[in-house]
């Protein structure tokens, strides 16, 4: 009974979401076809996650490793999985191979170490650099400042290929500064998209959560990460 009803609170918020992104894509030009609707599933049980999939979500993405492995094996494996949190460099073996992208890459070790294991593996990791646009303590991530030099450190290690960038910018009301944060997070992903990186592949722009997911594919999100939107309050009990 219980599920049924969480599966109709998921059918709403799902069909809710992909009309606003169709709305915002559509706003700034570009095809909602062409935005990634990530759903971030901490919390979220492995059934609840497999539901979602059968609707057609079909991005996911955990944020620890710990609670990652211990669903992984029980969810749909048609689903692109995505990593997107912080992650420890002694945690990197465990991940790798079970993702297929890693968005949180922010620091040049960390990068490292993923080169490092996906070379033993014989495989390119595919990831995005983590921008901390609001240069806040709490946060880890390049400064909107040293992502160039970092990006060219990064883009010389074998195994790995930079397709992009993540950020979190600060949670703020007004909606004039939180779209400066994601303007200045598109100007640097044109940037770099023109300037340094591979784009033969199709290159990501990942910011935008629950609250405020619409302004930043309005100011050019590609991928937006959707959780408690998605699935309800993280506090929730099945
Ligand atoms: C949890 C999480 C999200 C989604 O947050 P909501 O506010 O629940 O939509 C997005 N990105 C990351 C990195 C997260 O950990």
């Amino acid at each position: 009974m219980t599920e049924k009803l969480s599966d109709s609170v998921f059918d709403e918020n799902y069909a809710e979401i992909v009309k606003n992104i169709a709305a915002a894509a559509e706003k700034s030009g570009r095809n909602p076809e062409d935005i990634i609707l990530l759903a971030a599933t901490k919390t979220v049980s492995a059934d609840r996650i497999n539901y979602a999939i059968s609707k057609g979500v079909n991005y996911i993405g955990e944020n620890r490793v710990q609670e990652l492995l211990s669903k992984d094996d029980d969810v749909n494996p048609s689903a692109h999985r995505h990593f997107i949190g912080h992650l420890q460099t002694n945690k990197v073996k465990d991940i790798i191979g079970r993702v297929e992208m890693i968005e949180s890459v922010d620091s040049v070790h960390l990068a490292e170490k993923i080169g490092a294991e996906a070379v033993k593996r014989g495989i390119t990791m595919d990831v995005l650099l983590e921008i901390n646009i609001g240069a806040e303590q709490s946060k880890s991530g390049f400064t909107p400042e040293g992502i160039y030099e970092a990006l060219d450190e990064i883009m010389k290690i074998e195994g790995i290929k930079v397709r992009g960038i993540m950020s979190i910018p600060p949670v703020c009301t007004d909606k004039t500064v939180q779209r400066e944060f994601f303007t200045k997070l598109n100007d640097i992903f044109i940037d770099i998209s023109r300037e340094k990186l591979d784009n033969s592949n199709r290159l990501y722009l990942s910011m935008g959560m629950s609250s405020d997911y619409d302004l930043a594919i309005e100011c050019g999100a590609n991928l937006v990460r959707i959780g408690t939107g998605l699935f309800g309050d993280r506090n929730y009990k099945k």
